[in-house]
């Protein structure tokens, strides 16, 4: 199985307690009025990542 990532936020902090690592995806199939990040719905871009190279990522950040 393979994503595509938008982007990577660490050391998150909104939306509830404690820090996180944010994974911003690409692709979104839904077209959301108002949305915030309209540069995530295209199909194309982003980085292909692998859910064991997510992994690494988080742990690499915790
Ligand atoms: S707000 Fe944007 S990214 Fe979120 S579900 Fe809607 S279209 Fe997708």
């Amino acid at each position: 199985m393979r994503g595509y990532v938008h982007s990577i936020e660490t050391m998150g902090l909104v939306d509830g307690p404690g820090t996180r690592t944010v994974f911003f995806l690409q692709g979104c199939p839904l077209r959301c009025a108002y949305c915030h990040n309209p540069d995530t719905q295209k199909r194309i871009g982003g980085e292909e990542l692998t859910p064991q190279r997510i992994l690494e990522i988080v742990h690499a950040n915790s």
